[in-house]
């Protein structure tokens, strides 16, 4: 079935362009209201207007096509006494949203006409949009596509989390090293939220604990914080696909009770009259940039318990509202906790409950653990967040009470079915003991959870075997898998409108609605002239990228040589040095034999590392050190580039996925939870060279072994290598290229102006090789050469690359938040087809 596309929308794109072209009178009436808002919201005349003005006008004017639909959606749930979701997340990763309101409203040829006859361009207004970057990476940009999915399916959500003034670091590369700087997102406004003044929570840290005795020789505890804050509520409305249903994304801000000591003001102390306002409101004044690192400070745990009291207090208001009784919450409501971050709340429902509402402490334990589930992310033991008990005594004194009874309790059980197993006992405690006594939180969250899950197949059974091996024997019922996914809306639909629209000229226009349509495509993976067209969409995409590379970094790449991309975080566990590592062999071997029929490559590398990670910004200096030498030499010149962007963000993730030819997955097996960039690569059709890690297992299942590029040690051996000893000189010794490089690295061949630069690097290559980067060296080469293989046979290449897309549909994030729906939440979902 193909369908027709207009003219004029075709070279313009947009996903717009599939479905029906604007009304002129729609266009027109948009065109009013931009007009409207920039001058009454915007204060500014059409001639004096900034680009950044227009697009304040137009993201108003958007706004207000989503708010009667939030209005009726928040009511109906309202009327209907529906369940409702509560996901709570310390980090919502957004990036921008005008194209992804525009394009979920279908209203993105309207506003495209509507802004050409005011002689402005839609395409620019995009680029000024600043990326809402409240997240580190893939657990924030997750909760960002579970939000649009949720909407989507017409699920009554909300999102929670924190209102960061300042969101993830900017990232700037001086002389190849990473350099943070503030971001400064909310510097002109953020037009699509709502504050609300008049919606606050007091928020308690510090103080003393009372115990009243009532009448019946029981004790009832009063809490007297030392410390209030209070948590101002900020509402994004989030409208999912074609605009069926608007939920709200709440985030808290920080405000200080008593915004100054006045006494002290008119003494002339001016600073000091401030402190506690600046004290308070640094609650949410940071994301924090920790990315799998210890992060053991006191703010940090302020964030954590900052937002999930204010959550679970809104939450419990319109609860109590709704359905007057506390004691049908279950039903009602469900809570999802993402990560640790708000496992506190655990201990906060049970003090609401058993303090605020006088339930019995077994009642309130048992509606604790009907309402809450916990999603874990991650088996790093350094990232399994602990808090020191000292600390939790002192901020939260009534918390620590309750997670020590909770801890006796659960104990105490543990102890009657298995006597006499004192291992069992400490490693289930939620307290650690040596060392200094520390809270543990991923314990807490799966003790009052009904549900635990991961977050890919590989990932849900490492748990079982590690980080909560000794919880899986005691209840094995609650843990479960829940596979991540992507929005396609986000990740195909706004990010690649070229490829989306042959692909519903392909496959119908009701892939957009229903994914598993995609699998239309699998007969026609041999179909030359799609492959052609195919072929050209990607050379478009790639053609914009050189663009933007050759703009920021001057360099000049080829958009016919094959795209090799690795954008995520910068951890070791990811591995960029394997892939570095590899780059410089490729390049040894292309100089030595530059006459070869190599498949000309570009590598393409984006990410940031936490602040305090060192040996991760090594890696980002080697990988700039490299390109410099690469880039320099004449005579790989058609042949190799190496490309790190900085400040990999959404947007920038937006504009490198369509382009990508390669997706470089490449982990040490067991330590990537899931991953989603690979999912997003795979959909928009770039082959994936990867280990058996995270959700490659599965993309490999669906898209089948001869599409799919996977090498190295799986877990098991992984794990089988690390108890039995790594032999890093005996892989080196072994391998054709390995040790050739190494030797250039370590001669200073990238860094003549220091040689010893990178023996951080290569002396934990040779001497504690704990990633494994030696010992996958020569079956990643191998694989690359495939690659190369593959590459030089066009056909099949885009027959690998049609079956990837074609069998995407099963990693829609609509796909993942049904399967939470329906085994975890209990609510129904009410898809758009
Ligand atoms: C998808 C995404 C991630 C996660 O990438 P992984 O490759 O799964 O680690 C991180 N950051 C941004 C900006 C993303 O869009």
């Amino acid at each position: 079935m193909t369908m027709e596309v207009d003219a004029n929308t075709l070279e313009k794109g947009g996903a717009a362009s599939v479905m029906p072209s604007p009304a002129s009178d729609d266009v027109a009436r948009f065109r009013a209201a931009v007009i409207a808002k920039l001058t009454y919201a915007v204060g500014k005349n059409p001639a004096a207007a900034s680009d950044r003005d227009w697009f304040l006008a137009t993201a108003f004017a958007t706004r207000d096509r989503i708010v009667d639909r939030w209005i009726t959606s928040t009511r109906q749930t309202y009327s209907e006494g529906r369940k409702r979701v509560y996901y709570l997340s310390l980090e919502f990763l957004i990036g921008r949203l005008l194209f992804d309101a525009l394009t979920n409203l279908e209203l993105l040829d309207t506003v495209r006409h509507a802004l050409g006859d005011l002689g402005v361009d839609l395409d620019r207004l995009r680029q000024v949009e600043p990326d809402a970057a409240l997240g580190n990476g893939g657990l924030g940009r997750l909760a960002a596509c579970f939000m649009d999915s949720m909407a989507t399916l017409s699920i009554a959500a909300y999102g929670y989390g924190i209102r960061y003034d300042h969101g993830l670091f900017r990232q700037v590369i001086k002389n190849g090293w990473q350099q943070e700087y503030p971001e400064e997102w909310l510097s002109f406004g953020n037009p699509w939220e709502f504050e609300r003044p008049e919606v606050f929570y007091d928020v308690g840290f510090g103080g003393s604990v009372e115990a009243v005795p009532l009448s019946n020789d029981r004790k009832k505890h009063v809490w007297h914080p030392g410390e209030r804050v209070e948590a101002v509520a900020y509402d994004t409305p989030i409208c999912g696909w074609r605009g069926r249903h608007v939920n709200t994304l709440r985030l808290w801000s920080a405000r200080a009770a008593d915004p100054l000591r006045l006494d002290a003001f008119n003494q002339g102390d001016h600073v000091g009259a401030l402190a506690d306002q600046v004290r308070a409101e640094a609650i949410s004044k940071v994301l924090y940039p920790s990315d799998a690192t210890p992060a053991g400070q006191e703010l940090r745990l302020r964030q954590e318990y900052f937002f999930t009291c204010a959550s679970l207090h809104d939450l419990m208001r319109r609860h109590i509202d709704s359905f007057g009784d506390v004691r049908s919450l279950p039903d009602k409501v469900a809570i999802q906790l993402n990560d640790t971050h708000p496992a506190i709340a655990v201990a906060e429902l049970m003090r609401v409950l058993v303090d605020e509402h006088d339930l019995e402490w077994d009642e309130a334990w048992d509606i604790t653990r009907r309402t809450i589930s916990y999603t874990n992310h991650t088996l790093l033991p350094e990232a399994l967040e602990t808090w020191p008990v000292p600390l939790m005594e002192r901020l939260l004194p009534r918390h620590m009470q309750i997670i020590y009874l909770l801890n006796a309790v659960h104990l105490g059980e543990v102890r009657a079915k298995f006597p006499d197993d004192d291992a069992l006992l400490s490693s289930v405690s939620l307290i650690e003991e040596g060392g200094g006594r520390r809270v543990r939180m991923g314990n807490l969250a799966f003790l009052g959870s009904h549900s635990i899950n991961g977050v890919a197949a590989l990932h849900s059974e490492l748990m079982k075997t590690t980080v909560f091996k000794d919880f899986y024997r005691l209840y094995p019922e609650r843990m479960n898998n829940k596979t991540n996914g992507i929005t396609f809306r986000r990740w195909l639909i706004e990010a690649n409108p070229g490829l989306t629209r042959l692909l519903a000229e392909t496959c119908g226009p009701g892939v957009l609605d229903d994914p598993t349509l995609l699998e239309k495509l699998v007969p026609m993976a041999e179909d030359r002239s799609l492959h052609e067209r195919l072929a050209a969409v990607r050379r478009q995409n790639k053609v914009a990228l050189a663009r933007l590379i050759r703009d920021r970094m001057e360099i000049k790449v080829n958009p016919g040589a094959l795209f090799d991309v690795q954008i995520k975080r910068i951890h070791e566990y990811k591995r960029q040095l394997l892939n570095i590592l590899e780059t410089i062999a490729l390049y040894e071997a292309m100089r030595a034999n530059p006459a070869k029929n190599w498949a000309p490559r570009v590598k393409i590398f984006s990410g940031k590392a936490a602040a305090s990670y060192h040996q991760a910004k090594l890696i980002i200096k080697l990988a700039n050190d490299v390109a410099r030498v690469v880039n320099d030499d004449p005579t790989v010149k058609d042949l190799l580039k190496v490309v790190f962007l900085p400040n990999y963000n959404v947007s920038l993730a937006e504009a490198i996925i369509p382009a990508a030819d390669l997706s470089e997955q490449i982990s040490t097996a067991g330590m990537e939870a899931s991953g989603t960039g690979n999912m997003k690569m795979a959909l928009n059709g770039a082959l994936t060279i990867g280990t058996l890690d995270g959700a490659n297992v599965e993309i490999k299942e669906h898209v089948g072994d001869a599409n799919i590029f996977i090498f190295g040690l799986t877990a098991d051996e992984v794990e089988e290598r690390r108890r039995t000893g790594i032999d890093e000189a005996g892989s080196i010794a072994r391998s054709p290229h390995l040790g050739e490089v190494l030797d250039a690295v370590e001669s200073g061949v990238f860094s003549p102006d220091e040689r010893d630069r990178f023996r951080p690097l290569t002396d934990a290559l040779r001497y504690h090789d704990y990633f494994l980067v030696t010992s996958d060296f020569d079956a990643y080469w191998d694989a690359q050469r495939a690659v190369d293989a593959r590459w030089n046979k066009k056909d099949a290449w885009w027959t690998s690359s049609i079956i990837n897309t074609a069998n995407m549909a099963w990693f829609s994030s609509d796909r993942t938040i049904s399967e939470y729906a329906k085994d975890i939440w209990d609510v129904p979902v009410k898809p758009v087809r």
